[in-house]
């Protein structure tokens, strides 16, 4: 509810003028919220065509939102976005790729090797079978969504029942393997569990034609914001985003004056600013947790009903290292599944219990030494209210149960481990779809009487590319290219060309 004393702030500052209006239909103003990929992307876009006003607000200390490259250990790793899925069709591929800056990879084509929470490891031959069986069932899954609809879990719980019934030796690991494998579906799936997850997701996201999960080598998906700004490859053809972009600046109102044409925003810091259009990149969990407070007037019902109606998953990454490889495998994959009685025990241990989602440790492309493991739904949001070090403490615990009997593991010499859901300004992950009729389209609507005022993008608003970094650039570039289209004498202002 819009408190009246900001109201009234309002009222006369607009009527005494002291309000930074700019407005003019010549040289529109935009104010984009959030400097995630999609945000950066609109204004680099913008920017190009001939947008002269458009500013930033980003409510975190640096840009990149969910691209979130920092330094461990010596070496650059990625807490978010890490691997560009697929090729054709898909932007960052297509930017990247010609600069040699990707490498063709995926995680499935290393090591994959399988211990329980008693110490043992699966027979070598028996672990590949049931790899293939698993990937095999992933790819069957669009045929399974075709027919039916409903949670995505149905499907693996068929194929798993009669794969255990073929190999009636996995009898007394069913539960403990089902467990792992949803846990690995929920990786790109996004959800908690299977479960959650709808067929709709299945036949609504299009996967890019090429290879799943090519890397950066050396550098980090940061290097897409870079080449988003036009800071790669010539430095001297960059665009104004950082001298535009505000960092520290958390908006915390958006008010939509259809009197004014105008939008005006509010930061915490109490700075008042107004535009012709607002473009909000916020992602779906911050959407879910401050719609209501965010925006004046509310949001009309059915975009209320998309941001309730569409999954936000949590995942969480660690990374380790090592002062060197103790592992024999080039590209090693360790994962972990529990036994019946153990899983029982270990979920009366409040602290421990989120060891359930650690799904396994595996390589980092071109980061000798370093090891990371992944965290699927709410397990990894009770890890990230573990402290550092407890968490710490039960990973090296954990990596001597499963398989302390097989290596001989070294104490690690760091970790650092993403939080993404106890984060106010991300909230969790990436968009799933849940089994309802929500779709990312009806998020992606812009609200505005006369003309679009406030504009939607950011990954949860790309029809089938939700939840990936390509997905998010082009949303962005599909709400810059909203604004263009009102406004095509500014073709003749152009930055640069795109
Ligand atoms: C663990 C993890 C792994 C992933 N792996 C991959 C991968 O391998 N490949 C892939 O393609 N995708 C991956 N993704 C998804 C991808 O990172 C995201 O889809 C994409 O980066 C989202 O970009 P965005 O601009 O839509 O949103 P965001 O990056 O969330 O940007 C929104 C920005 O808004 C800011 N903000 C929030 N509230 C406010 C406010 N009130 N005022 C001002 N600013 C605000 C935030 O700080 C943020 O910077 C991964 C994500 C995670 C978390």
């Amino acid at each position: 509810m819009l408190c009246y004393g900001v109201l009234f702030f309002w009222v006369i500052h607009i009527a005494l003028g002291s309000i930074i209006v700019t407005d003019s239909e010549k040289s529109p103003s935009v104010i984009i919220v959030g400097a995630g990929a999609a945000g950066i992307a609109a204004a680099s876009k913008l920017y190009q065509n001939g947008f002269k006003d458009v500013k930033i607000f980003e409510a975190d200390g640096r840009i990149g939102g969910r691209i979130y490259s920092t330094l461990f250990h010596n070496q650059m790793v990625d807490m978010g976005g890490q691997w560009v899925h697929g090729e054709k069709g898909n932007i960052v591929f297509e930017s990247a790729w010609p600069h040699g800056l990707l490498e063709r990879g995926n995680f499935l084509d290393g090591q994959f090797e399988l211990f329980d929470s008693s110490g043992k490891k699966m027979n070598q031959s028996v672990a590949d079978d049931l790899k293939k069986f698993f990937f095999q069932t992933v790819d069957n899954l669009d045929q399974y969504a075709q027919r039916r609809n409903g949670p995505i879990g149905q499907h693996f719980l068929n194929e798993f029942e009669k794969y255990f019934k073929a190999h009636p030796y996995l009898k007394n690991d069913a539960n403990g393997l089902l467990h792992l494998f949803d846990k690995i579906d929920m990786e790109e799936d996004g959800g908690d569990t299977w479960w959650d997850v709808s067929t709709r997701n299945v036949i609504q996201y299009i996967k890019s034609p090429g290879a799943n999960q090519l890397n950066w080598k050396n550098r980090t998906y940061f290097t897409i914001l870079d080449i988003l700004m036009k800071r790669f490859p010539n430095p001297k053809e960059e665009l104004p985003n950082m001298n535009n972009t505000i960092l520290n600046s958390e908006v915390t109102l958006i008010y939509n004056n259809e009197k004014f044409d105008r939008v005006t925003v509010t930061t915490a810091d109490g700075g008042i600013y107004s535009a012709n259009h607002v473009i909000v990149t916020v992602s779906l969990g911050v959407l879910k947790e401050k719609h209501t407070k965010l925006f004046y007037p509310p949001l009309p019902s059915e975009k209320v009903k998309a941001i309730n109606g569409m999954g936000f998953g949590n995942e969480a990454k660690i990374f380790l290292s090592f002062d060197k490889p103790w592992w024999k495998h080039k590209d090693p994959g360790f994962y972990f599944y529990w036994k019946d009685e153990d899983r029982a025990q270990i979920e009366k241990e409040p602290e421990k219990k989120w060891l359930l989602g650690l799904n396994r440790f595996s390589f980092v492309d071109h980061r000798p030494g370093l090891l990371y493991g992944w965290l699927s739904g709410n397990y990894s949001q009770e890890m990230e209210l573990i402290p550092k070090e407890k968490v710490f403490n039960h990973i090296i615990e954990a990596l001597q149960r499963f398989m302390g009997k097989h290596y001989n593991i070294t104490k690690p010499t760091g970790m650092i481990r993403s939080k993404w859901n106890s984060k106010a300004n991300f909230r969790g992950a990436y968009t799933y779809l849940l089994t309802n009729d929500i779709l990312p389209s009806t998020l992606a609507q812009p609200i505005g009487k006369r003309k679009p005022r406030i504009l939607f993008a950011g990954e949860a608003t790309h029809s089938h590319f939700f939840s990936t970094v390509h997905g998010a650039i082009e949303s962005g570039f599909r709400e810059a290219d909203r604004l263009i289209k009102l406004y095509p004498h500014l073709k003749n202002n152009k930055l640069s060309t795109n």
